[in-house]
């Protein structure tokens, strides 16, 4: 178990936050709640809840949107790019306040998703938006299903 700050997407700790306004089942983490620091990107971004879930276009994920070669779009059509990367920046800024070095993330978000996120309808491999540039500011991510 874990003693140092660590960020913790804020779902897996059973905040009502997911897109879809119903709250994960309780997962066995590896940090205890006085550790966790609990970021949602979606939410410091100001989406609402409940919301449409949101995928990658043009075959990219979270790395390519800051590549600027990849958009983040809703079931509805709505381009949530400047969404997913303030909030994503917020989530960072939140990270580095704290000084925090390893990040528990909700697997297949295209925020928070590290290993798998949806391009389109199906899994592919890759990080969301917020993983990405976790990852590119030395943050190690773990992805929790
Ligand atoms: S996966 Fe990340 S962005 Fe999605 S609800 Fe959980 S904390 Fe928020």
């Amino acid at each position: 178990m874990c003693k140092e700050k660590v960020i913790v997407s804020a779902c897996l700790f059973g905040l009502r936050c997911r897109y879809n306004g119903k709250i994960l089942e309780k997962r066995d983490l590896p940090v205890k709640r006085e550790n966790a620091i609990l970021v949602c990107p979606e939410m410091l971004a100001g989406l609402k809840i409940p919301r449409t879930p949101s995928f990658f276009t043009n075959e990219g994920t979270g790395k390519g949107v800051w590549e600027g070669k990849t958009r983040v779009v809703s079931r509805d059509g709505e381009d949530r790019t400047e969404e997913f990367i303030k909030g994503s920046k917020k989530a960072l800024a939140i990270a580095k306040k704290h000084g925090v070095k390893k990040a528990y993330l909700k697997e297949r978000s295209p925020s928070c998703g590290v290993n798998v996120v949806y391009v389109m309808d199906e899994r592919k491999k890759g990080s969301g938006v917020t993983a990405a540039l976790f990852k590119d500011n030395g943050i190690e991510v773990i992805g929790i299903d």
